[in-house]
């Protein structure tokens, strides 16, 4: 009711103006008072009733300003002066002195009420901030809540920002950095979204609550000042936070704290899962489109917990391995995470071009040992998509090659089938460069998808990797023993690698030997391995190269 009341729009008037109405009010009540002096039938000397006028001075000067209460000074002194006779009915004019002291004396209280009113207000709204600031980082803390004017069903984005490793950074660094990063993350939201308030209910986190328009896009543009901000204060600090978001329609008198329940235990959950950001809606469903990878991953990366896993390619004529494919693996809080259930993620990120870096970087470098040991074995690497996309894939892969002694054929590409029937053309731009190059390139899972042979061959590549689906089924499905035995001998004829994978048995082996399929990978020869045994395998398996290949 209250509310609604101070809603009215002459109620809202009344109460931006309020000091000009009340200037304009003393004004007139001032001049009410001249004019009833001026005809007052005195038992006093009459000018004692100007005393009166302080009343308006002190009152214009204390709750409008030390110049407002100069003017109203100064309007009094003269209605009070050289406008008011000294004897009301011989109507003879006051002498200049006295009314001029008068006039003085009126300004110089408008003026003094003024500036202590102003000294004591400010002092008064730093008591006020004291008790709604933080003293050190100077952000608002919990207190200020209920300051906070939200409007009546409107809707609110509410976001938790929670700093997991917040003590790690305050030792190493000192509290002062730590809130100079808190104060960054508020002057960036505020920057982009002007009406927002950052509030520090405690040491490890941050509530922001913004009206929302479009809520996907704030959650992405928030989500995305905090990568960056981590980005500039990575190097010297890895900062692990997560972040909740929810969204609250506002009703009078809601308890503003309430609202930050669901979004601390979201964001709580977000860092659990490793995970940068998490709506409080999904946090049951789980749904993995809404959020992104955790940066735990760059720290993996960073800290060794990613590696490779290498796998022979046996030559089935000669039983031998002749080559590797290098096989990604995450160790994660003491738990091996498989491929499948990462990369898919890290493929929506710019993170799969680090990281498909960071894989040709090792491989290249696995490959040198290799030969250090007088083994020469080329090694596959597998290319994403999303790598493939990248106009400045080939350039960033060459810059890295080109560090390196060693040759284009020495490192193979493995590109899945249904990369290549999509947005065929920068793909193809960028696979003609490695095969110009000289690098060979395999299409992997070949029979995946419903591309022919015939389709693909207009591409760029020197093989084809038969998928692990066929090897699985070959001995009882005929329909397959018929597409597997017609695919090599058409990769065979025309010139092109073929390696059948998930080879687990040696009736499957066998079957494929009689196909004339040249190359086989799987659990029956070797299970992926890690560097070292690869090395020791090798050196039992092959023979020592002399020369250099
Ligand atoms: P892929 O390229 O088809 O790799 C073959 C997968 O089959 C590997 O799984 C391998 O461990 C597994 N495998 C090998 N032999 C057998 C077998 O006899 N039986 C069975 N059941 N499985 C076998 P992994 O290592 O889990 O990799 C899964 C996928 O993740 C790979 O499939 C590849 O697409 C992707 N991946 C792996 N490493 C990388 C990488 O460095 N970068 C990218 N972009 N993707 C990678
Ligand atoms: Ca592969
Ligand atoms: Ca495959």
């Amino acid at each position: 009711m209250k509310k609604h009341f101070r809603n009215l729009p002459i109620v809202k008037f009344l109460i931006k103006y309020y000091k000009a109405e009340l200037m304009i009010i003393n004004f007139i009540f001032m001049l009410a008072i001249y004019f009833y002096i001026n005809t007052i039938d005195y038992q006093l000397n009459h000018l004692t009733y100007t005393h009166i006028f302080y009343i308006s001075i002190v009152l214009v000067g204390s709750l409008v300003g030390p110049y407002a209460g100069l003017i109203a000074g100064l309007y009094a002194g003269i209605l009070a002066g050289p406008l008011l006779p000294r004897d009301l009915l011989a109507g003879t004019a006051q002498q200049f002195p006295d009314w001029f002291f008068r006039l003085f004396m009126f300004s110089m209280v408008g003026l003094l009420s003024g500036i202590l009113s102003a000294d004591y207000q400010k002092l008064n709204k730093k008591m006020e901030d004291y008790l709604i600031q933080h003293p050190d980082s100077k952000l608002y803390n919990i207190n200020a809540l209920q300051h906070i004017n939200l409007k009546d069903d409107q809707v609110y984005m509410v976001t938790t920002i929670l700093i997991e490793n917040y003590e790690m950074i305050t030792e190493v660094l000192g509290y002062k950095a730590y809130y100079d990063f808190l104060n960054l993350i508020k002057t960036r939201i505020q920057k982009i979204y002007k009406d927002t308030y950052v509030i520090f209910p405690e040491e490890r986190r941050l509530w922001i609550l913004k009206k929302s328009d479009d809520y996907r896009d704030e959650i992405q543009n928030i989500v995305n000042i905090m990568k960056h901000i981590k980005d500039n204060i990575e190097q010297r600090l890895f900062v692990n936070f997560g972040l909740g978001f929810d969204t609250r329609m506002y009703h009078e008198d809601d308890d503003l704290s309430q609202y930050f329940i669901s979004t601390d235990m979201t964001a709580r959950e977000a860092i659990k899962r490793h995970i940068l950001y998490l709506r409080y809606s999904n946090l049951k469903t789980d749904s993995r489109q809404e959020y992104e990878i955790s940066y735990d991953f760059i720290e993996s990366l960073e800290n060794n917990q990613i590696f490779m896993y290498y796998q022979p390619k046996i030559n089935l004529e000669t039983g031998k391995p002749e080559s590797l494919e290098a096989l990604i693996r995450w160790e994660h809080n003491g738990v091996l995470i498989p491929p499948n259930e990462f990369i898919p993620v890290i493929e929506k990120t710019s993170l799969i071009q680090q990281l498909t870096k960071s894989v040709f970087t090792w491989v290249i470098e696995y490959h040198i040992e290799l030969r250090n040991h007088g083994l020469y074995v080329p090694i596959a690497v597998n290319i994403s998509a999303k790598n493939l996309y990248d106009v400045s894939f080939y350039t960033n892969m060459m810059a890295i090659f080109n560090q390196y002694d060693i040759q284009p054929k020495d490192i193979e590409l493995e590109v899945t089938e249904t990369v290549l029937v999509s947005d065929y053309e920068q793909i193809t731009t960028n696979l003609q460069r490695f095969y110009d190059k000289g690098f060979k390139i395999s299409i992997d899972d070949f029979g995946k998808g419903y591309s022919s042979l015939s389709y693909l061959s207009k591409l760029p590549f020197t093989g084809i990797k038969i998928d692990q689906a066929f090897a699985k089924d070959i001995l009882t499905n005929t329909a397959n023993q018929k597409i597997v035995e017609s695919t090599i001998k058409l990769a065979n004829d025309l010139n092109l690698d073929v390696t059948v994978e998930g080879v687990e048995t040696v009736e499957v082996r066998d079957i494929m030997k009689a196909y004339h399929c040249k190359y086989a990978q799987g659990y029956f020869f070797k299970k992926p391995m890690p560097k070292n045994e690869m090395t020791q395998y090798l050196l039992d398996t092959i023979e020592k190269q002399t020369k250099k290949h």
